[in-house]
């Protein structure tokens, strides 16, 4: 096997050296903070990590989403972005790559993903309608209840168990999907979706033979089939890796292969498109483009720029690029295996198979003495910030359970895990052994972590502001009066 490179599926050879398929021309310095100082700092964020300043942080893993590392040559691009109003050179270059990339017709930009749904679903989608998915991610879901709509998601079985390395775990249940489509109205379900990776359920892939029967139910149901393509590469990069059909073919042909199972897609570019801010919205129907374009207009800009600066547009044209480089792709498989497989070997519970773009622990599992309630998820996010500056996120009952405001009771979420997100091109193998010197810290005095409590939430979206409190330490069961 060569130096770097992942082993087979499921195997645990990928834990020798990560090679980064690239050299660092500029570098952009951290602030080492001690854990004194990480006490103050957390307590004045009252212990929520979006709450935060970014230069606190020394390892940024909250998300994946436009905190990626653009290459020399993306850079070069921005200095020669056209910043034409109408017309600009950008654009069609934009276009260009975009239609090789998709085969798609009309190549809209937009500034980012949730732009693209929100226009794409204000041309489509009616109040009382409902729009099927693998699973919805949040800005997708909230865009089809915006309007009325029900977003309904088709999580495969093979989904439910989080430790077992099931490959295919992002797949939609066709068959609840058919049975579903049998009992709607016509004309009730004006658009079907499918998430590739499926975000929702930890960035599985979805394989080829669910991208074709989900577009095979929707053809025949005579709905328009649209792909939330934000990690498009990843997706591609899975099958080619696991399906023995497209084992020899070319990353850009498996992606041309899953575009054109569909008639459309919405990008958010801030994932794949190797860019820190920016979207795309492509489809065939000329009906629709024309609705599109005019909707475009109203909150974006002028069709050829979409909300973007012309050097925004270039740089997204070479990410798209970049981004189905083998060798790209093999060095971030490598490192969340990696990551994934060392947590593993200390005990720690992780989610299991590894995405690309995040490696997911089980904290309720992890931390069995803390009930859901007091937020085990949080707790792990917290320590792990006091021990090596590192931010993660709760994906648990802080981001998704909520206050019953009849009872006040807690209502918790069916897992409590905490994700550790990898920036696309930005840290290297040290960067991830400090992290995994941080979780032998903290596993290590993992029985004398409490919980949190929340002081103060907004009735909506809570993660994001919510003041907490550390809980006392319990005293031991045989102690209490
Ligand atoms: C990020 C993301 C979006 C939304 O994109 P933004 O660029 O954040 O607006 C939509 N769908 C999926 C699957 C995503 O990961």
């Amino acid at each position: 096997m060569r130096l770097g490179r992942p082993g087979r599926w499921g195997d645990a050879d990928g834990v020798k050296t990560v090679l980064e398929p690239f050299r660092i021309k500029a570098v952009e310095p951290f602030r080492i903070t001690t854990e004194a100082e990480r006490v103050h700092l957390l307590e004045a964020a009252h212990h929520n990590l979006f709450r935060l300043r970014a230069e606190d942080v020394m390892i940024d893993l909250l998300t994946d989403s436009g905190t990626g590392a653009m290459s020399a040559q993306q850079w070069a691009a921005i200095m020669t972005g056209d910043e034409s109003y109408a017309g600009s050179r950008s654009f069609y270059e934009l276009e260009h790559v975009v239609h090789e990339l998709t085969g798609y017709r009309h190549v809209f930009p937009v500034h980012q993903g949730r732009a693209a749904e929100r226009i794409l679903f204000g041309c489509m989608v009616m109040p009382g309608q409902a729009v099927p998915n693998n699973a919805h991610f949040d800005t997708t879901r909230a865009n089809v209840e915006y309007l009325g709509a029900a977003a309904v998601d088709f999580v495969a079985p093979q989904a439910a168990d989080l430790r077992q390395p099931a490959p295919w775990k992002g797949d939609l249940d066709t068959a609840k999907l058919a049975a579903w489509l049998q009992l709607q109205p016509k004309g009730s379900v004006p658009v079907g979706l499918l998430t590739i990776t499926n975000n929702r359920v930890g960035g599985q892939p979805v394989s080829m033979q669910n991208l074709r029967e989900v577009s095979a139910l929707y053809r025949r149901h005579g709905i328009p089939f649209f792909l939330d393509a934000a990690r498009f590469a990843e997706n591609a990069w899975w099958i080619h890796r696991l399906d023995p059909e497209w084992r020899e073919a070319p990353l850009p042909k498996v992606a041309r292969a899953m575009f054109d199972l569909a008639d459309g897609c919405m990008i958010s570019a801030k994932k794949d498109g190797l860019v820190n801010i920016g979207g795309l919205l492509c489809l065939n129907d000329d009906a629709l483009a024309a609705k599109v374009r005019n909707l475009l207009i109203l909150t974006e800009g002028f069709p050829t720029y979409g909300g973007l600066a012309g050097r925004d547009l270039a740089a997204l044209a070479q990410g798209l690029r970049e981004v189905l480089d083998p060798d790209y792709l093999h060095y971030r498989e490598a490192s969340a295996h990696y990551l994934g497989e060392h947590l593993d070997r200390l005990g720690v519970p992780v989610v299991r198979p590894f995405g690309l773009h995040a490696v997911y622990v089980d904290a309720r599992a992890m931390l069995p003495q803390i009930p859901p309630h007091e937020l085990p998820g949080q707790a792990l996010a917290c320590e792990l910030y006091l021990q090596g500056g590192i931010r993660t996120v709760e994906i648990g009952t802080l981001m998704f359970g909520r206050t019953d405001p009849a009872t006040r009771q807690p209502v918790v979420a069916d897992h409590d895990l905490v994700r550790l997100c990898l920036p696309r091109r930005v840290y290297t193998q040290s960067h991830i052994d400090w992290v995994v010197e941080a979780f032998r810290e903290v596993h290590g005095r993992r029985d004398a972590l409490r919980g949190l409590r929340i002081v103060e939430e907004a009735p909506f979206l809570r993660a994001f502001t919510a003041r907490l409190q550390p809980l006392p330490v319990r005293e031991p069961a045989g102690l209490r009066g």
